[in-house]
C-alpha cells in the first residue's frame, strides 16, 4: 500500500509542484492514484498563499473533487500543532461526514506530545521554543471516538516507541480498532523530535510494533529522502507512506518531481523487490474499510 502525502504546510519553494487548492490536490491525488498509490493524504491550504487553513469548505471541496477524479482512499488530515481547540481540530471532518462524496475514509492520530525541537548540526542554539504539540490521553480518546462517529477510520502516525506503547495500549482497551494502518515516522532536516532517518531509526519503530494488534506498518521520513527507508520496509512486508509534502525530492525527475513521480518511484522499488502495489479496493480490502 502507497499512501501519498501530497502537500502537509509545505512551501513551494524549493518545488513548486505542491498541490495548494483542492483543484490542485484533487489532480495530484488522481496522477497518484495512477502512478500507484491507494491512498491520499493531504492538508488543506489557503489556495492563493499555501497558508495552513482549517477550512471545512476547502477539505469538502478537495474530497469532493478527489472522489471525482480516481477511486483513492481518501485520508484528509486532523487539525496539527497549528490548531489547539478540540472541536477546531476535528470540526471539518465531523462536517464532511454529512455528506457521503466528501466523508473522510481515514483520519490520521498522532500517538505523541512533542517538544517540536529545530536544530541542524552545526547550529548554535535549538529553535522551537514554544512549539509544543500537545495530544493528551484525554484528547487521544477524544479524537479516536469522534474519528469513528464519523464513519472513518483511525491511522495511527507513531513519533517514538513511546507512540507504540500508547498504540497497544488503546488497541487492548478498545480505543482504537485492532485492524489498523500505522505509519512510522522518522523526521530529518532539523525536526528532531523523531527517530532519525535511518534504517536504525526505523527499525527500531518496526520492533515494537503490537505483535498482538493487526497493524499494517508503513514507513515514512518527514524531512528527508525516504526511499531507503522505504526499500527497507517493502524488503520486510511494510507499506509506504511519502510525498513532497514531507520533502524535495530533488534526487528524482530533474530535480522538480511531481507527487506522482515520487510515487512511481516507490512503485519501481517495489517491483525490484517481487511486490505489488495495493489498488484502492485491495488497501480497503486489508484495512478493513468498510465492514
Ligand atoms: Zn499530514
Amino acid at each position: 500500500m502507497i499512501d501519498a502525502r501530497l502537500n502537509e504546510y509545505t512551501p513551494r519553494d524549493p518545488n513548486p509542484n505542491v498541490p495548494f487548492s483542492p483543484e490542485e490536490i484533487a489532480r495530484d491525488a488522481a496522477l497518484c492514484r495512477e502512478a500507484g498509490a491507494a491512498i491520499v493524504h493531504y492538508h488543506a491550504r489557503d489556495p492563493e498563499t499555501g497558508a495552513p487553513s482549517s477550512d471545512a469548505a476547502l477539505y469538502a471541496d478537495a474530497a469532493r473533487r478527489i472522489r471525482a477524479a480516481c477511486d483513492a482512499i481518501v485520508m484528509p488530515t486532523l487539525g496539527a500543532n497549528t490548531v489547539t481547540d478540540l472541536d477546531a481540530r476535528i470540526g471539518h471532518i465531523e462536517a464532511m461526514a454529512k455528506d457521503e462524496a466528501t466523508r473522510a475514509d481515514l483520519v490520521p492520530l498522532d500517538l505523541a506530545s512533542l517538544s517540536l525541537a529545530i536544530w541542524q548540526p552545526g547550529q548554535p542554539a535549538v529553535a522551537g521554543d514554544d512549539l509544543v504539540y500537545h495530544n493528551s490521553v484525554g484528547t487521544l480518546k477524544t479524537l479516536a471516538a469522534r474519528t469513528r462517529a464519523a464513519g472513518a477510520a483511525p491511522m495511527a502516525a507513531i513519533w517514538n516507541v513511546g507512540s507504540l506503547r500508547l498504540l497497544e495500549a488503546f488497541v487492548e482497551t478498545g480505543v482504537l480498532p485492532r485492524r489498523m494502518l500505522v505509519e512510522l515516522f522518522t523526521t530529518e532536516g532539523g525536526l528532531i523530535a523523531g527517530h532519525p532517518g535511518t534504517i536504525a531509526g526505523l527499525q527500531a519503530l518496526v520492533d515494537f510494533v503490537p505483535a498482538r494488534a493487526d497493524c499494517l506498518w508503513a514507513a515514512a521520513c518527514y524531512g528527508a529522502n525516504a526511499l531507503p527507508l522505504v526499500e527497507h520496509a517493502i524488503a520486510r512486508g511494510g507499506h509506504v507512506a511519502i510525498g513532497l509534502g514531507d520533502y524535495a525530492y530533488p534526487e528524482l525527475a530533474g530535480g522538480r518531481p511531481t507527487n506522482a513521480d515520487v510515487v512511481a518511484a516507490v512503485v519501481a522499488l517495489a517491483r525490484r523487490h517481487g511486490r505489488e502495489v495495493a489498488t484502492p479496493d485491495e488497501a480497503r480490502a486489508m484495512l478493513g474499510l468498510g465492514d
